[in-house]
């Protein structure tokens, strides 16, 4: 049962904090020179109950991100597809099949394993080609997940050579800092790999998921096409855990 007082609540929240978080995209994507409407924003309700998404979705978000399957597949079967779900942690092997099934976007595909998988899953599902974003370690910390930044290319090169796997572009983690210059190295890093894969690979996409509540801003400086924000709509989270819990 939805608890409408919470629901409430959250609707508040959200009425307060969104023009805040429109206006630094908007402000950041003036700064230099994009059109702020290239910038989706994805409210990442992971962490909130079933009622912060449904709070977000009646004040006009679109796009929902969670990190787990199990906890992207509830508030699914609560709210359905009026949203769109975007799965942006770290996904083992063992639950893809349920990703598949639950997700419209997979940010965090982080290894050629995972990848396999996914492509020979979509095969016995009969489906077309599964849209994914391969993650990638920009910072090379190693709490970060996805694939290493030295040895990425020819990786990535792999996984878009693999069937049945639509590579939209490329999601990645800035170093947590509040130093923007460093936060910007990292994005425009990502920026350039993308550039460099399509060179190589025109049928790759050109979304680059960059940008979280501390590192909005350099994100989109530095193209970002999707920012995944939690803490800036929708408050802290009560469960403890990193962006990788
Ligand atoms: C939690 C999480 C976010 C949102 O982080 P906030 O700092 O709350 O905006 C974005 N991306 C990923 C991968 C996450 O796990």
């Amino acid at each position: 049962m939805v608890d409408l007082a919470l629901e409430q609540a959250y609707r508040e929240r959200l009425t307060a904090a969104l023009p805040g978080v429109r206006d630094a995209i908007a402000e950041a994507a003036a700064g230099v020179g994009r059109d702020p409407a290239s910038v989706r924003l994805v409210a990442v309700s992971k962490g909130h109950p079933v009622e912060a998404a449904a709070a977000a979705l009646e004040v006009g978000l679109t796009d929902l991100g969670e990190n787990r399957v199990e906890e992207l597949e509830a508030k699914l079967a609560q709210l359905g597809r009026r949203a769109r779900w975007h799965l942006i942690g770290h996904l083992q092997s063992r639950k893809a099949a349920r990703a598949l099934a639950a997700a419209d976007l997979i940010h965090s595909v982080d290894s050629l394993k995972l990848a396999e998988r996914i492509s020979r899953l979509a095969g016995e599902l009969g489906r077309e080609a599964i849209p994914v974003l391969l993650q990638v370690n920009v910072s090379g910390e190693d709490t970060k997940g996805g694939f290493e930044r030295s040895s990425a290319h020819e990786s990535l090169l792999e996984v878009v050579d693999l069937p049945r796997l639509d590579v939209r572009g490329l999601m990645t983690m800035a170093p947590f800092t509040d130093d923007e210059r460093v936060q910007r190295e990292a994005f425009a890093g990502l920026q350039e790999l993308l550039q460099e894969l399509r060179r190589q690979r025109p049928n790759v996409g050109g979304e680059l998921s960059m940008g979280m509540t501390n590192d909005l801003r350099a994100a989109v400086a530095e193209g970002s096409t999707m920012v995944r924000i939690g803490t800036a709509l929708f408050g802290e989270r009560e469960t403890a855990g990193g962006p990788d819990a």
